[in-house]
């Protein structure tokens, strides 16, 4: 027997939070880990991560998020599009779905034919009211801090955007952007 390491412990109580319900992340299939839904030909390859409820996280999360986003070649604006959403999503699931207390954030990215879809997911407190949530300017952050525009930005910067939310579960952002239409035909000129 090998001496349990804090990791694993922390995988461990993980995932019985998981089995009693008391999480929003869902378990990830091995076929869906590995991309082979789609057949053997590589069109879908998918990367998750599992980090600590930190703001130093959120530069992490950005920029792995990026550097997964770059094997489709986009353009600097659209690859700072997806940081930027990225970043809001990360952001809120620390400060608004955690409350700065400790908590596991999750993040998956697929990239599927020349688009990525981004989900974001904490096991937080919730949104009571996702469809005002989502409005422009309102927030429930001190309003010095927070200016109400994290999902107006995700919403703007990303090709599409849904929320799931339920109360004293958790919050579940997915987002996707396409690498680039007309790289091809830049190239091409
Ligand atoms: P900003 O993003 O401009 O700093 P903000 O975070 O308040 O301000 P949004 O990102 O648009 O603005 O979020 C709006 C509101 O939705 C938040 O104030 C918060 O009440 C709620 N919210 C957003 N994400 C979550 C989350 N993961 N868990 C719980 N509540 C959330
Ligand atoms: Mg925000």
């Amino acid at each position: 027997t090998h001496e349990i390491k804090g990791w694993e412990r922390q995988c461990m109580s993980y995932e019985q939070e998981y089995r009693k319900g008391n999480a929003a992340f869902r378990a990830v299939s091995n076929s869906e880990k590995s991309g082979r839904e789609k057949g053997e030909r590589g069109m879908k390859n998918q990367m998750e991560l599992i980090f600590d409820a930190v703001s130093q996280n959120e530069a992490f999360a950005r920029v792995t998020a990026g550097a997964f986003f770059s094997q489709l070649n986009p353009t600097l604006e659209v690859m700072a599009d997806v940081k930027t959403a990225v970043s809001e999503a990360v952001t809120n699931a620390i400060v608004h779905g955690y409350q700065n207390k400790p908590g596991k954030v999750r993040m998956q990215c697929t990239i599927e034919g020349d688009t990525m879809t981004v989900v974001v997911e904490d096991s937080g407190i919730g949104i009571e009211d996702v469809e005002k949530a989502r409005q422009p300017f309102y927030t429930t952050g001190p309003r010095e801090e927070r200016s109400g525009m994290g999902f107006a930005v995700m919403e703007a910067f990303m090709d599409s955007l849904h929320v799931e939310s339920s109360q004293g579960r958790g919050t579940r952002v997915e987002m996707k952007k396409k690498a680039v239409p007309g790289t091809e035909a830049i190239e091409d000129a």
